[in-house]
């Protein structure tokens, strides 16, 4: 039999049983184990989980739990500098791309927007879509903990609200990602990047209406969808922007210096 002893920190509390929140509880082991499997045994998806100190060391997720060890687990905490430890995310994530599970449809629509890579297949599940995260180094976004807990992958987010807007929060906070935003770069519809397209050459394909009025479009690569200023622009002007303030008053609120504007 082998004792040991977990406290979990910060936003990791959300996958414990109310009794195991915030406090140090104590678990009884009968096969030893790594430290990966003992954490995510709690709840916990180790792709949640950036340091991990046993009896005060950081050790990776290989660690092997011994009688009397006392595990601390903390999550991804883009702020915390924490340089002088082993840390088990990767990083910098430049050029981040996501594959998103078939139930966030509007938050996908939404990252689309502000020119965030992200695939999605309403009909790709499970194995199928843990798969395609693995093969195209894709970080999976979804709500299902229990995707995150397969071994093979390696970065995830456990999406925490049910509401799009604040998904995108977020995504974006935990990404990093507020510097790295591109809105109307991209096609809503299938993730293709969008070009400027003279007018002439997508004439025949205006409404009557919008010839007469606008003068400038952008075109998908990928499904050659038009696009251009129409009456939903403004609404999506003021998303973007609603997420810019969002998130530029989270920042400030976690005292960093880095602003998106
Ligand atoms: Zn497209």
């Amino acid at each position: 039999m082998i004792l040991v002893h977990l406290r979990f920190y910060e936003e990791l509390n959300e996958f414990l049983s109310p009794e195991r929140r915030k406090v140090r509880f104590e678990k009884q082991l009968l096969l030893p184990t790594t430290v990966k499997d003992l954490i995510q045994s709690c709840g916990v998806p180790h792709t949640e989980v950036d340091l991990i100190l046993v009896n005060g060391n950081s050790v990776d997720f290989d660690y092997r739990v011994g009688d009397g060890d006392d595990v601390s687990v903390y999550p991804v905490f883009e702020t915390l500098d924490i340089s002088d430890v082993t840390r088990l995310q990767e990083r910098p994530l430049r050029r981040l791309r996501f594959v998103a599970d078939s139930h966030l449809g509007k938050l996908v629509r939404r990252l689309r927007l502000l020119g965030l890579d992200v695939t999605f297949d309403k009909h790709v599940r499970g194995r199928e879509l843990i798969e395609q995260a693995v093969s195209q180094k894709r970080v999976l976004l979804t709500r299902n903990r229990q995707l995150l807990m397969a071994n093979i992958v390696q970065r995830g987010y456990c999406v925490r609200s049910d509401q799009p807007d604040e998904q995108v929060v977020e995504v974006i906070r935990r990404f990093d990602l507020g510097n790295n935003l591109k809105p109307f770069s991209r096609c809503l519809r299938c993730n293709g990047l969008l070009k400027p397209v003279p007018k002439e050459d997508v004439l025949h394909r205006l409404p009557p209406m919008t010839r007469e009025t606008y003068d400038k479009f952008f075109q998908c690569q990928n499904c050659r969808k038009i696009y251009w200023p129409g009456s939903h622009f403004e609404k999506l002007e003021q998303f973007v922007e609603t997420v810019h303030r969002r998130f530029a008053s989270k920042r400030n609120t976690n005292h960093q210096l880095k602003h998106s504007d």
